[in-house]
């Protein structure tokens, strides 16, 4: 398609005749409220090819070819605007990936500390009194306990009752 010279085409319809125009028999005219101090004419151009180019003529007048352009601008400041708006969205986005792609690294960094906890504080199950192997004292110890880590308590549930 070729290039569109929307300027050029908006500063010859500004000054052409005014829409609308109408085929008149072999004539194009304009039916444009002009001022009668005004000094266009309403007619156009006589037209001695085909009715259709004739019509066609009239109906790409300055009114709707301008028109045509605004509409044309506004779209492309639409799609601007749109651009501009995916554009912020989607680094929206980026950034709230990176937020999350931060918190899950240090979360799994935070895992690492307690898993490695779990492993040194481990209860000693040979001795009489369950202890723990990393701080001696009994199990579980201040640092198993602070973890979670309960002795495992059998018979020590509800009897369901029958
Ligand atoms: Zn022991
Ligand atoms: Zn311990």
């Amino acid at each position: 398609m070729s290039e569109i010279n929307a300027a050029e085409l908006r500063a010859k319809a500004e000054v052409a005749t005014p829409g609308p125009w109408i085929v008149q028999g072999h004539e194009i005219v304009s039916r444009a409220d002009v001022p009668s101090t005004s000094l266009q004419w309403p007619w156009v151009a006589d037209v001695d090819g085909p009715f259709e180019d004739a019509a066609f003529i009239a109906a790409a007048n300055p009114l709707v070819v301008i028109a045509l352009l605004d509409d044309r601008d506004r779209l492309a400041g639409d799609l601007r605007t749109a651009r501009r708006q995916r554009d912020e969205e989607s680094e929206a986005k980026s950034g709230n990936i990176r937020a999350l792609n931060r918190a899950l690294t240090e979360r799994d960094a935070a895992l690492g500390h307690v898993e490695a906890a779990l492993e040194l504080h481990q209860p000693c199950l040979g001795c009489a009194v369950a202890h723990c192997f990393e701080c001696g004292t009994d199990y579980p110890c201040r640092t198993a306990k602070a973890l979670g880590l309960t002795p495992e308590q059998k018979g020590a549930r509800d009897e369901p009752a029958s």
